[in-house]
This record gives structure tokens, sequence and C-alpha cells, in this order.
């Protein structure tokens, strides 16, 4: 990426984003192998697992070495309450077993390993440490460590979402898709054969049949994409990097709609009927997390909504990456009402007309914005 100032902010962010796929492979692995000790559940009932928790001990020690941690401020989606509880000793101690052994492999992708293994109340530290809450001034780092928690457990699609926010401005966006194959077809495949088929042939350096990771700086005017790697040590990260583009599709009936997997905090329908109105024929594209951010970026997918339910606010870790993502590959990403989405308002999207629109490019985002404005009224949102 040519790049004025934020060198070594990308070079740092991707790195860790690339350490971090590896760690939730390996537990996603063992969750799909023997389940589920490695699960619990947070107040809503959604689950979190140890790649949560190690995702984001693992991302806020590396960061805070890299920049200092009086430098380091992240906005985060987990905290320490459940892993500090009585109860949890042996979730706590699986959690700091994987933090350990995915900070061992530090030097692979040009990092320091701790001198010795983290303790546990360094591990609790590093969680806990994520504890801005955003805001209009200075610079934060904010980290969805696993998103799409429900796909990972299901062995299925997650994203590890990663973002420089300053003075409310996202800077740099990366997505960590481990599952999301270089090729759209290859998604319909079913999961188990790939995991079958990279255990029969472990992916080499380059091969781009496994995950992906994507990444832009604001007003790049690219973004990128790169193959999974476990070892960058010796090789510059970005050799292996190209540039994605969005689709030129703008007709609506020859575009890819996105749409959830899970329906807890959507409303499907709605934009189902919506999809139809505006005369989209092709099967939705159903992918967990915001993986579907990346099908947009990368062209594999033309429109992405979502609406709230009722009492549902949007935090800024669930679309900060991804919207400057689809920005730079040349996507449109709105509000209802056309407006850019506010990340300086706090840990949610305040102020938030309706919901969120992302689109491969200005013609279609203008005909969905039309299409929702038409239909809302008789909507039950
Ligand atoms: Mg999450």
């Amino acid at each position: 990426m040519e790049a004025a100032g934020y060198e070594k902010e990308v070079e740092v962010a991707v790195r860790v984003v690339q350490m971090a796929c590896s760690l939730c492979q390996k537990v996603q692995e063992s969750l799909v192998r023997s389940p589920p000790d490695l699960i619990t559940s947070k107040d809503d009932r959604s689950p979190v697992t140890v790649a949560d928790w190690g995702v984001q001990a693992t991302v806020s020690w590396v960061l805070s070495q890299s920049f200092g941690s009086g430098n380091t401020s992240i906005v985060a989606e987990e905290d320490d309450q459940t892993l500090s509880s009585k109860d949890a000793t042996v979730l706590l101690e699986s959690v700091v077993n994987t933090v350990n052994s995915c900070l061992s492999e530090a030097p692979k992708y040009g990092f320091r390993a701790p001198e010795k293994e983290l303790e546990t109340c360094e591990v609790l530290e590093a969680i806990r440490s994520c504890n801005s809450t955003g805001g209009s001034k200075g610079r934060f780092w904010v980290l969805d460590p696993v998103d799409g928690t429900l796909g990972f457990v299901r062995g299925d699609q997650y994203a590890i979402a990663l973002a420089l926010i300053e003075d409310g401005e996202v800077i740099l966006g990366i997505l960590g898709c481990p599952n999301y194959p270089m090729k759209k077809e290859w998604l319909n495949y079913h999961q188990r054969y790939y995991r079958l088929m990279s255990n029969l042939s472990p992916p080499t350096f380059g091969s781009w049949h496994k995950g992906c990771v994507m990444y832009a700086r604001k007003g790049s005017g690219k973004a990128w994409m790169q193959p999974l790697v476990h070892d960058v040590g010796e090789l510059d990260l970005h050799n292996n990097a190209r540039v994605v583009r969005v689709s030129s599709v703008s007709d609506p009936a020859c575009a890819t709609f996105c749409e959830p997997v899970e329906k807890a905090n959507s409303s499907h329908s709605f934009t189902a009927g919506l999809a139809q109105s505006v005369g989209v024929r092709k099967q939705p594209l159903r992918v967990y997390s915001m993986v579907k951010y990346a099908a947009i970026a990368r062209g594999d997918a033309e429109i992405f909504m979502k609406f709230a339910r009722a009492g549902y606010k949007e935090k800024i870790w669930d679309h900060a990456a991804g919207v400057v993502i689809i920005q730079e590959a040349g996507g449109v990403v709105t509000d209802a009402g056309g407006r850019p989405l506010d990340f300086s308002k706090g840990i949610y999207l305040e102020g938030l007309d309706r919901g969120i629109i992302a689109c491969s490019g200005a013609l279609l985002h203008e005909k969905i914005i039309k299409a929702v404005d038409a239909s809302w009224d008789s909507s039950n949102l």
C-alpha cells in the first residue's frame, strides 16, 4: 500500500490480525472436534468463546508493545467480568494458554514474543485495558475480536475486525476472514469439506483457497487483500497483497444481496421484501458477520443492508473496519438517510437514520435509498 503516513500502523495492524486469524483457526478446529467447554454465554445469551478473549488479549498486548501502553487506547467488545468470576477458572486457564501459545509465535509475524509467558493477571489486564469509550477526539483502536461468534462456533464464517479512528474518522480498517476463500464459488462447498481438504494438504504460503485479510487506509483509493500467512518473518507483508475493487453492476436486477444468517438483531423480511421490490433476482449471499463487507469490497456481492430491531443500537466495532474497506474499494456506505455513519459518538453509532446501506456504487446506492423510503412506512420497523 503506497501511503502518506500510517505505514507502521498498517504494518502492525495487518500482522496482528493475521496472528489473530491463526489463533481463531486453532480454537475453531478444537471446537469443531470437541465441543464445547470453550463456549459460554453473555448476558444477552450470545455465545462467546476462548477465541473472543484470546484475540482481544493478544491484540491488546501487541498494540501496547508496538505503540507504548500510554499511547494505546482501545475500544473492544469483550470485558473481563465473566472470566474473572470464580466459576470460570477452567475457561480462564484455557484463555491464558491460548494467548501464550499465540504469542510464542509472535516472531513469525514480525513481533517480539514476551520474555516469559504471560501470567493470568497480565492476560486479564490486557483484556481489561481495552476500556476506551471512543469519542470525537484523539486516536483509538476499535476491535471486534470475533465478529459472528455464532458462525465461528458452527465452523462457518466469522471475522476479526480492527480499525483505527482519529478525531472521529475511521483511518484504517483491517478485516481478517479466516474462512472466506479467494473465490466466491468456493463458498458453496460445505465448510467440512474445506477442513478435510486442508487437513489432507495444508495450505502453503500464498495459496488462496482458505482465508484472507483485507485492509484499507482512508483516502488511499485502494483496498487490499492478502492470503492468510503463517510466517511473515522473512517476507514483505504487502508483496502478496492484491488490490480489490467493488463490482461495476448498477442494475439491481443483476445485483447480489448479502443477507445475515442470524436473524437476532436485524429485520430479515424487510430487507428481503425490499430486495424483491427493487428487482433483485439473484440468490442472496448468506454469510455470517462482517464478511458481508468483505464480500462487497471484493465484488462478490453488491448490496448489504442492516435494519436493527427496535431497541438494538449498532456498535462501532461491528462496522468501522468494513466501512472504510468498502469505501476505498469504490463502494458507498451510509445510513438510510444517505448520511455517513458517525463513529465519533462513543461506542454506539448514535443518530443512525433507520439502518445501514452498503452498496458497490453510488447509482445502486441511490436506488436502494429510494426503495427504502418508499416501503418504510408500511414496514413494522
Ligand atoms: Mg464479537
